[in-house]
């Protein structure tokens, strides 16, 4: 049987990158991937000279590890782009149309007053509730809640359904009764605890939005980045393109069984979903396997209309929309393409792009992408009077693919890596764990290539 120092089940971004990363400490790797592509989530087509996002279209600028990792690969020196921030507005559907989210918005707290009041957006009896959150004494909770009710208890149900909601289902695409606040918003946690209000905490630490991008990604797109990773790791690393179906412990390695064959391995990095880990680990580590099968997942479709510009009646001042729930919508949210990253289109198109979540995702995944395509135009219709024909679209469909940190999911988390110190040589990594932007993946990756490399040179 072949045997390897470092086996990667999984390449996407946080399998490729801990690939990256050990082969510039000049240790070798197999990764294998069981689809014929590398990228995981991440894919972009390019489709009459526009780069069409399948996934993630950017990421948060304020993260700094795709930054740091791009300046090291010369693939993309000098290719990092910004969102287009001098049009940084969202837009939030309420009764069926459009409404700006006042400006000085951090998230659901604001930041600004004058904007918040003057604005028709929040009724009135949410801007005293926003007045007397002020006056909440600092709180240390005893437990983790749901956001529902940490939202709630600081400024009530319709800044919860109006905005905390679809803000985060973009993100987490979960239900906010069972998303764990501790794990899903950290900072305003901390700003209750230590000054009671979060519009306090959020003022102290706010400063005037510059127009600075928050939002950075690639010439070529997000695939840039996977191309990039793969061709500065090529040396070290070998790919396989086979389903890893089963995982065995044996005296000291870790066995792997895939549509290749069998590979022994010193390391293994478990670097996709935690279900699939937890289906591949069940016989090697029964009780880790089971805590990885408690973590749920949502799935999510993404579809991308591109339009002659001259078919179009305007033009949208903003990143996008976002939708909640009591308007019954089939679309969660929607991003205006050409005016958050100009360059993606060409000047005489245009391209919008409607994002499907939980739970109506689940519900749809089956549809043909023509059904989904139709579905997305009708969306446009009725909220943009948008009727003209797109002169193209691609339709992606991801199910389970957004991990969901529920309510105790921090304890879960430290259960599963205590029970992963038991298993000597074992790694997880990837989206489920510490974080679900593309940075907390590369973090982890990062983390995970330096611990093997102390422990193979020591
Ligand atoms: C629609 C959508 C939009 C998003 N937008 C953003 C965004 O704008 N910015 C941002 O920062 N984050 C975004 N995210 C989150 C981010 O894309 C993901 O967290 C990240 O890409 C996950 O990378 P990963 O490598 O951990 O997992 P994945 O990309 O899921 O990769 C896992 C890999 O494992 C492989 N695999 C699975 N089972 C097996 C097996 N048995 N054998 C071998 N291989 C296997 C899969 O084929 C896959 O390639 C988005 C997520 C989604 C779903």
């Amino acid at each position: 049987m072949p045997s390897t120092k470092v086996v990667i089940i999984g390449g996407g971004i946080s399998g490729l990158s801990a690939a990256y990363f050990l082969a510039k400490n000049g240790i070798p790797s197999t990764l294998i991937e069981k689809t014929d592509r590398l990228g995981g989530l991440i894919k972009t087509d390019i489709v009459s000279g526009c780069e069409l996002e399948a996934g993630p279209d950017s990421y948060l600028a304020a993260k700094p590890e795709i930054t740091d990792l791009a300046q090291e690969l010369p693939d993309l020196q000098n290719q990092i782009i910004g969102s287009n921030d001098r049009h940084r507005r969202i837009f939030i559907v309420r009764k069926g149309r459009l409404m700006a989210l006042p400006r000085g918005m951090v998230m659901m707290v604001p930041a600004r007053w004058r904007p918040v009041l003057i604005s028709p957006f929040f009724s009135f009896r949410t801007k005293i509730k926003f007045l007397a959150e002020l006056m909440r004494a600092p709180l240390q909770r005893s437990n983790d809640v749901s956001v529902e009710q940490f939202v709630n208890d600081h400024f009530g149900n319709e800044v919860l359904r109006n905005l905390a909601e679809p803000l985060l289902s973009g993100v987490y695409g979960g239900d906010s009764a069972h998303l764990s606040v501790e794990s899903v918003l950290p900072r305003f946690l901390e700003y209750e605890r230590n000054y009671g209000s979060l519009i306090r905490g959020v003022r102290r630490n706010y400063r005037e939005s510059s127009h600075k991008s928050l939002f950075l990604s690639f010439r070529g797109g997000m695939q840039s980045l996977i191309t990039a990773l793969a061709r500065a790791a090529s040396n070290h690393m070998q790919v396989i393109h086979a389903k890893v179906t089963r995982i065995e412990k044996s005296a000291d390695a870790w066995r792997v069984h895939s549509g290749n064959g069998e590979i022994e391995a010193k390391s293994l990095i478990l670097a996709c979903p935690a279900y699939v880990c937890a289906d591949l680990m069940g016989q090697a580590a029964p009780s880790l396997a089971s805590d990885l099968a408690a973590i749920r997942y949502g799935s999510a479709i993404l579809v991308n209309l591109v339009y002659k510009k001259e078919q179009l009646r305007r033009t949208w001042d903003g990143f996008g929309f976002l939708v909640p729930r009591d308007e019954r919508r089939s679309i969660g949210a929607a991003t205006w393409v050409s005016t958050k990253f100009p360059s993606r289109t060409p000047p005489q198109l245009t391209a919008l792009r409607a994002f499907i979540t939980e739970p109506q995702a689940s519900e749809l995944l089956n549809n043909s992408n023509e059904m989904l395509t139709h579905l997305a135009r009708e969306e446009f219709r009725r909220l943009l009077g948008l009727e003209a024909v797109p002169l193209l679209s691609t339709v992606h469909a991801w199910p389970n693919s957004m991990p969901q940190y529920e309510v105790g999911h921090r304890e879960r988390r430290e259960r599963i890596f205590s029970r992963l110190a038991q298993c000597p040589g074992l790694y997880l990594i990837g989206n489920a764990y510490q974080g679900v932007g593309i940075p907390d993946c590369v973090r982890m990756a990062k983390e995970t290539a330096k611990q093997i490399t102390v422990h193979s040179t020591a």
